[in-house]
Formats: C-alpha cells, structure tokens, sequence
C-alpha cells in the first residue's frame, strides 16, 4: 500500500488548512494516512486558480481535451491495481467492486465523454416559426459555465466523485473535487493521473476535508455538482441560493424490487442477492425493499436465504477473496443495527445474519428480513447496508402502491417473464430509472440519463443533460440582410400597426400550431 502514502503528497491544494482529517480502512480499522481539511480561504484561492487557467483548457478545443482523456483512459487501465488498491484500502468493499464499478466504469467513462462531448455540445443551427426573424441565422452555442465544483460521497470514491469531473471538464470547465472525508485518497490519485496525463496546471485540482470545505467551495464555484444524503443535498441547495448558484444534486433512495409471480425465480432471486448485497448494500441504486407476488414468495424467500447464507464476507485480499466487504462509514454501522433492530421491535423475523460483527474491522452481517411492513425503517428509510427486507403481497397493484409509498425515487425493478407487463408496470413507477429484469445496470449505460424523482435528487447526470447542465446556453442570432430600418422600429405609427395586425391575423388566425 506504498501509493496511498505517494498519493496524500501530490495534493498541493492546500499544505495546512484547518488540521488534518484521518483516513481509516473500515475492513481493518487501521489509519492509512493522513490528509489536509482544506480551509475557506485555500478554497477561494484554488477556485481563483482555476478560474484562470479554465480559459486556456476551453481554447484547446473537444478534440485537445479528448486526447488527454484519452492518455488517462490508458493510465486507468495502466494502473488498475494501484487504484483498486487505494479504493479497497479507504473502503474495505471488495477488490471485484471496486473493479468493475469504479475503474471499469472510469475507463469506460473517459473514452465516452471524449467521444460524445462535441455530439452533445456542438453549435445547433435552430429554424424558428415566427416571420418577424425571417432571413436571421440562428444558433444555440453551449458555453462552459467556468469553475464547477463537484462535492462526492464516500461509497464509490472513483464513480460518484471522479465520474462526475469527466463532463465538466470535458465541456471546458475547470474543476475542483471535494471528495468525502471519509475516502479522500482515490480522488487524489486520480488528480496525480490527470496530471501525468497532461491536464493543464489548476484546470482539474482536488480540494480535501470536511463538510465545511465543501460549504466553502459552493460559495466559490459557478456550478455544483453534489452526490450524496438528501439531507446533505438540502442544506447545499440552500447555500447555492445565496450565490444563485445552479446545482445538481444526486441523492438518496430507497429502491423497491418488484417479483411478480410469473418471474424467472432463479433470477430474481440472484438479482435481488447480487443488488442490494453488492458493495455491501452502499449504493444509491442498491435493492433496498423487494415486494414478492404471493403465489412464489416461499419459492423466492427460501432461495434468497440460501444465497445470502453462503455470501462470505470479510477483510478483502484481492480479487475473488470474499463477496461482501466492510461498512464504510461509522455512522452508517449506526443506522443499519437501527433499521433491523427497529422491523425486529415491530414483528418482523431475521432469517439469515442480523448482527453487527466483532472487530478489528467493520462489518455488518448480510440480513435477510421478513414479515416486514411500511411501519419499520428498514421498509422506508434509506439503510444502505448489507440488508434484504422481503414483503408479500396480494398483486401487481399493492406492489405498485408500495413502491411509490416513499419519498425517493431514484431507481427500482421489476422481475417479469412478461417484457410488456414489466414495461407497463415500470411506466407506474415514481423513480428515475426503472429495470425490468435488472437493475443498477442502467447506470453504465452513458447514454441514459440518471437522476432521481422526489427526494432523489435534482438534475441528472450523463447523456446529454449530464454534460449540457455544466454549460450556459447562449443564443446567437445573426441578421445576414440588414436593413437601415425595419419595420417596428420608432417612430411609431397606426399604419405600421395595422400591417403588424394583419400579419398576426394572417399568421395565426386560423389556429396555426408552430
Ligand atoms: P453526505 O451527504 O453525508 O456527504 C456527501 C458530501 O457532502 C461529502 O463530501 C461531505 O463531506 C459533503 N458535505 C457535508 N456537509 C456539507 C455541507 N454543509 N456543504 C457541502 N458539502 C457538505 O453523504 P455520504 O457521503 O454519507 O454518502 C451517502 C449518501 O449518498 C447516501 O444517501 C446515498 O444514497 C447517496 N448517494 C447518491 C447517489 C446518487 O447517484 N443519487 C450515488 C451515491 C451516493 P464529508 O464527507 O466531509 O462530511
């Protein structure tokens, strides 16, 4: 683990700040390193540096900026192990998560928005109905909105902090990430890359501490971009009004699972297994609630239980070592115990795990949970652990109405022989992404837009609106055929009135639809 120290050094940001935040391995409960807890004024001065080098990173233009994706795109692969290595050691999730949903996903991620930013971005010539522009060249330009600062949660340290630069540098942004305190040693490896990479001076820098330099930084920036609690997510939406500075929030959920009776078993079973146990449950799209049909809930519920039983779980050696890794976060430990404890109080069976497991390290057992109801916690509030509360339900309806019984919205499933039920079904849903006969996968779809419904968020990230929300839209309008004067034009006179009147009754008198 030689690299996590290499890493805390390339930060330049900010030597002193307000002291030093410690860096944990939840799987082990050693401290690994230790980084600065950037102050308000070290924010204010990296934004004043990257406000001025962004102009230079906009003129090198989409094909400039994509080479240099492209270089990263190779040293992400290069270095695959050093960064795995540094996620699993601030994280304590699995060698196999970090692989496939961080630096896989990066990779992937570098080479689409290089590829796909001037698509999205490119100059649109726009035609517009009405006669009073006639003869006028009309152009939508997306301009980069200057310095955005990107605020990132601790459960996918790369993905969720690191992911969300990629469009707003590649638009021509300059940008600042402020990752989780929590796990604060991948975003400056990633920042030690994109400089080997050739990412000019200030234009990409990483600011590190607390939740007070995130505050800092959304008085500075001229865009943010937050992952992360609705709780959390309010309060910067709160702060940004002060500055009438734009946000995109992606926040919590509470994703339901729905099996209806006609679904492939086997399936929906290492579905619902796989999503909500992956990562050890902390993903904002992890199957947090499933609602059985009844006529094969027994069926579903009994091989659940036999998948969940066999999950190994532990300190993470390496790729293939254990299936589900470490609570990340103290506080989260809290919250899960809370949520089995709670559906235990009110009646609910634990079949499989239930407990907290003992030191050195931080684990949480994976739980299944039935006999569960929307009077628990564990059926309404966010857990984000290795939990599996299973519901019975009459039908398709009751599992509908149950699903849209929450706050969130962020994304759900629906497991179903029938794609055209499933799709119906999914239409029904009050959530950002709906899968039928999947989930999460959604989100390594780039093209899909991702962003939650209600309490999940604001905005949404990839495809075109998660690049086109980090630029300012500015309409040009070029008049090719000027005149010395046009016909509206001062003085004003009754002639020219009744011309304008009769152009509007021509135009639109009979109920024309533009
Ligand atoms: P938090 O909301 O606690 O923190 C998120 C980030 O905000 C951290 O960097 C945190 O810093 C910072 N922060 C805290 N207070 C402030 C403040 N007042 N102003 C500005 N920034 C602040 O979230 P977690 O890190 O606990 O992440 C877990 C949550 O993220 C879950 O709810 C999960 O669902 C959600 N999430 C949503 C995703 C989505 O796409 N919708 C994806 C991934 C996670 P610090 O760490 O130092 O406190």
């Amino acid at each position: 683990m030689a690299s996590v120290d290499e890493t805390v050094q390339v930060d330049q940001v900010q030597p002193n700040g307000r002291g030093e935040i410690p860096v944990e391995n939840p799987a082990t409960g050693e401290i690994i390193a230790r980084v600065p807890n950037g102050s308000a004024e070290q924010v204010a001065e990296a934004v004043r540096r990257a406000r001025a080098a962004q102009p230079i990173w906009e003129a090198m233009g989409f094909e400039g900026r994509a080479r240099i994706f492209m270089r990263a795109q190779k040293w992400f692969v290069d270095n695959a192990d050093r960064v795995v290595e540094t996620i699993v050691a601030e994280t304590g999730k699995t060698a196999d998560d970090a692989q496939l949903a961080e630096t896989g996903f990066i990779a992937a991620a570098l080479g689409f928005w290089a590829k796909h930013a001037p698509e999205y971005l490119e100059d649109e010539k726009i035609r517009s109905s009405s006669p009073f522009v006639l003869g006028r060249k009309l152009m939508l330009r997306y301009a980069p909105v200057g310095v955005v600062g990107v605020i990132g949660p601790w459960n996918y340290p790369l993905t969720n902090s690191f992911g969300d630069c990629l469009p707003a540098l590649a638009a021509g942004n300059s940008v600042i990430l402020k990752p989780s305190e929590v796990t604060p040693l991948t975003s400056l490896l990633a920042l030690e890359g994109m400089r080997e990479c050739g990412v000019p001076e200030d234009v990409f820098q990483v600011v590190t501490g607390d939740g007070e330099t995130g505050a800092a930084l959304i008085d500075n920036v001229d865009f943010v971009m937050f992952t992360g609690s609705t709780r959390t997510g309010k309060k910067v939406m709160a702060r940004a009004s002060e500055t009438l500075t734009p946000v995109s929030l992606e926040l919590g959920g509470k994703d339901p699972m729905i099996v209806l009776a006609d679904a492939d078993v086997e399936r929906a079973a290492n579905g619902a297994v796989y999503y909500s146990m992956q990562n050890g449950g902390q993903t904002c799209i992890s199957v947090e609630r499933v609602y059985v049909e009844e006529p094969i809930y027994d069926e579903f519920v009994g091989k659940v239980t036999d998948k969940v039983r066999a999950l190994r779980q532990g300190v993470p050696h390496g790729a293939g070592s254990v299936d589900v890794g470490a609570v990340i976060f103290a506080p989260q430990a809290d919250i899960v115990a809370d949520h089995v404890r709670d559906a235990v109080d009110k009646g609910a069976r634990v079949l499989v795990g239930g407990h907290a497991k003992e030191g050195p390290g931080r684990f949480y057992e994976p739980t299944v949970l039935v006999d569960v109801d929307h009077t628990m916690k564990a059926m309404t509030e966010e857990t984000f652990g290795p939990t599996l509360p299973i519901m019975k339900v009459r039908d398709e309806d009751e599992a509908i109405r149950l699903a849209n019984d929450s706050p969130y919205g962020l994304a759900a499933s629906v497991w179903t022989r029938d794609n055209a039920k499933g799709e119906a079904i999914a239409r029904q849903i009050e959530a950002g992404a709906v899968c039928v006969n999947d989930a999460q996968l959604n989100y390594v779809a780039l093209e899909l837009p991702m962003g939650g419904w209600k309490a999940s968020g604001l905005g949404s990230r990839h495809g075109a609106g998660g690049i086109r929300k980090y630029t300012k839209q500015q309409a040009i309008m070029v008049n090719r055929f000027p005149m010395k004067k046009d016909v509206h034009m001062f003085p004003y006179k009754p002639r020219t009135a009744k011309l304008i009147g009769r152009l509007v009754k021509l135009v639109y008198g009979r109920g024309r639809r533009d």
